[in-house]
């Protein structure tokens, strides 16, 4: 038993916690939660608990169900919204096989593998998302969807529902030791977001999880509805998940050069080039479902091309401005990603496309000075902006050929997540929309 095994038992004693969630994550990004009375913790340490891992998207063939979870005690928290008495506990959990090696299928350790190998070239990978959501008064979509007010950017809404769902929701994601940065309201009406400060890629990806839940809590305490569906209305902007990236050499931010261009260093450039270069074949997974799509070409300042620019919010990537006093916040942002991704398998493969493009020596291409939604066709190919993929279709077609994803997320991630989405598509394709019976049902 190690130091932190041992805090975990002692705390979840002297808090008199009665349930312990173990939490997991499947390879689409939904929560998995199996709670367990506190005399398994122990055992859960040592040996892991058993489960079947078949019911779980993407985690095993049913001839290699049995699966183990072992809880990581560095992310023992109590869940506040739960309450003092019955306290309930979450750890997030590594899943193995039954002969004790990490499961390939475990998206949590997609993103261990890809940050080892980022640390076999001395790198640490940070990140932080700007997450956006709708708060909606119901969940019925039936009856129409009605945002919970009319506000836009950065509005204060005075006695209005968000307010006080931002300050309930901060206060619980620090209690959980989440830090957050900022929290706003967004351009659509009931749209806010709230920014975590930066942290390692591994405790982000377990932030962001945590996140979505205490977003779902808080919504159903004050009678709203919260989603994270990318474009939930096509008339409002929809919800991104803009993440800042930088790499760190020890305590050095090696995206920082004072000389530069930007203050971007050499090796950041490359990093870029290599997020430039491998957009258009990642996307099936920053943007992973069918109404992804619609976010991505319903403009909005959600990115449609393959360029980057500085203060250029038409870009898929941007170089942030931040304080010469700060060259720890040397950045880049990638505008893609919305907030309905798999977090840990996206950070992945945005590691993977910036590392490529750093041991790959690319090139960065010029800057995007100009709005890019306001140029021709013509203008932008000759400009090299290719478009990002346009429907969940041909961003699986792309991931198909990528070496670099399969590489990344491993054979067998790589082709569960294509039949998955290969099969939400094929779902999607066969309905007959209200948009085609609008339009058609009397005219034709
Ligand atoms: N909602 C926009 C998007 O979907 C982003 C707005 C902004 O924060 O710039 O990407
Ligand atoms: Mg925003
Ligand atoms: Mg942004």
């Amino acid at each position: 038993m190690d130091k932190q095994q041992d805090f975990v038992l002692r705390t979840i004693e002297e808090q008199g916690v009665r349930f312990v969630r173990l939490w997991f994550t499947d390879v689409t990004g939904t929560l998995k939660s199996v709670a367990v009375a506190p005399a398994e913790i122990e055992g859960a340490f040592t040996e892991g608990i058993g489960f079947d891992g078949s019911a779980i998207e993407g985690f095993a063939r049913v001839s290699e169900a049995d699966m183990l979870v072992h809880p990581d005690p560095d992310t023992f928290q109590v869940l506040p919204w739960r309450g003092e008495i019955d306290a309930t506990a979450r750890m997030f959990c590594d899943i193995h096989t039954p002969d004790g090696h990490p499961s390939p299928t475990d998206p949590r350790h997609v993103l261990r593998r890809t940050l080892e190998r980022a640390a076999g070239e001395g790198f640490t990978f940070f990140v932080h998302p700007e997450i956006e959501f709708y708060l909606l008064e119901h969940a019925n979509y039936r009856d129409g969807i009605q945002p919970v007010d009319e506000a836009g950017y950065f509005d204060n809404v005075p006695g209005g529902t968000a307010h006080d769902f931002r300050r309930r929701a901060v206060r619980i994601l620090e209690e959980l030791g989440i830090s957050v940065e900022f929290s706003h309201h967004e351009g659509g009406p009931g749209q806010n977001e709230i920014d975590l400060r930066y942290a390692d890629a591994l405790d982000m990806a377990d932030n962001i999880m945590t996140f979505r839940t205490v977003i779902k809590e808080v919504a159903i305490e004050q009678g709203v509805h919260a989603t994270f569906m990318p474009k939930p209305m096509w008339q409002h902007p929809g919800s991104g998940m803009h993440t800042h990236l930088s790499l760190f050499e020890g305590d050095e931010n090696v995206f920082y050069d004072p000389s530069a261009e930007h203050q971007l260093s050499t090796t950041g450039r490359r990093f870029v080039a290599g997020l430039l270069r491998h957009a258009p074949e990642i996307t099936a997974v920053t943007n992973q479902w069918v109404n992804s799509y619609k976010r991505l070409w319903g403009g909005d300042e959600a990115p449609s091309y393959v360029c980057w620019g500085h203060s250029n919010r038409s870009a898929l990537v941007r170089i942030p401005r931040y304080k010469p006093s700060k060259s720890s916040s040397a950045r880049v942002e990638y505008r893609a990603m919305d907030s309905a991704a798999n977090p840990y398998l996206a950070f992945s493969l945005l590691l993977a496309a910036g590392l490529k493009g750093i041991e790959g020596e690319y090139e960065l291409p010029a800057e995007a000075l100009d709005d890019v939604w306001q140029m021709t066709p013509r203008e932008r190919q000759v400009l090299g902006y290719t478009p990002l993929p346009t429907s969940l279709k041909e961003a699986i077609t792309l991931m198909e050929d990528s070496e670099l994803v399969a590489e990344t997320l491993g054979e067998q991630v790589f082709s569960y997540f294509l039949a998955n989405k290969r099969e939400e598509w094929n779902g999607y394709r066969a309905q007959v929309t209200d948009y085609e019976l609008e339009h058609s049902f009397r005219a034709l």
